[in-house]
């Protein structure tokens, strides 16, 4: 990891958790402080839950949203504000996760969503990454370009900005990119960035996604351009998601 770089670490809980289970996992997760970002995307419903626990702890866990509508507010039944989210107490927003792409999210909503975000002072969590199909047809790196670009379409601070390189392969299925599959996107990512917006790209804090778990995660970790992970399945237990955040310290 380049010291110059935060790292973070992300909690993607999707659709799991409880009441209960999400304030058991959070007061187990929240016993100490980190010295990274640790961030947590809960449900919507858990946001303001999540955040109260937080707040009772001495605990740095950030919070962030999974999702965002791209408009302030108004008729749009079943969505949710930027600045709801940032009422609630979040600090970030997973924005374009490949299973909001697949139900209809375009590269130019994307774009729309993060810039709506930034205006609003939350962190987008860019998350980019190819199908089994354009990975087996060799179109890794056009789609991850194509995409980047999009989404960062009249951005100019990036100071701002977490990008996660998210395979859509390796999403929940146990197979995950090696470390230096992960290293050579990250890299081209980060020189993508670079042509449209110079040496800001090397603040950019370029995150892992895709069945990262404990015993994986050490090799992670150890790859220049990788800056942290986005992690799913494994972030719903503790002791798990401890260890994944410990192999970053
Ligand atoms: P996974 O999910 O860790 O369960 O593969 C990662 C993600 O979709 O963000």
């Amino acid at each position: 990891i380049d010291s110059k770089r935060r790292t973070v670490i992300a909690a993607n809980w999707k659709m799991n958790m409880s009441l209960e289970t999400a304030g058991s996992l959070i007061t187990q997760l929240a016993d100490t402080t980190y010295s990274n970002t640790v961030v947590v995307c809960p449900p919507y419903p858990y946001l303001y839950p999540v955040k109260l626990l937080l707040n009772q702890s001495t605990s740095n866990i950030q919070l962030g949203g999974q999702n965002v509508h791209e408009e302030d507010k108004g008729a749009h039944t079943g969505d949710i504000s930027a600045e709801m989210l940032k009422d609630v107490g979040c600090e970030h927003v997973i924005i374009g996760h490949s299973e909001r792409r697949m139900i209809g999210e375009t590269d130019e909503l994307v774009n729309n969503k993060v810039v709506k975000a930034l205006e609003k002072k939350l962190t987008p969590i860019i998350c980019i990454g190819e199908t089994a199909e354009q990975y087996d047809q060799g179109l890794t790196k056009e789609v991850v370009s194509s995409q980047i670009q999009t989404a960062l379409t009249g951005v100019t601070d990036l100071s701002d900005i977490v990008i996660a390189y998210e395979p859509v392969w390796a999403i929940g299925t146990g197979k995950s990119a090696t470390a230096e599959q992960a290293q050579d996107i990250h890299e081209y990512i980060r020189s993508t960035i670079e042509k449209s917006h110079g040496v800001l790209a090397d603040e950019v804090p370029i995150l892992y996604g895709g069945s990262v778990k404990a015993k994986n995660a050490e090799e992670f970790s150890k790859m220049k351009d990788i800056d942290g992970v986005l992690v799913g399945g494994a972030s719903l237990n503790a002791e798990e998601f401890k260890s994944i955040i410990q192999a970053f310290a």
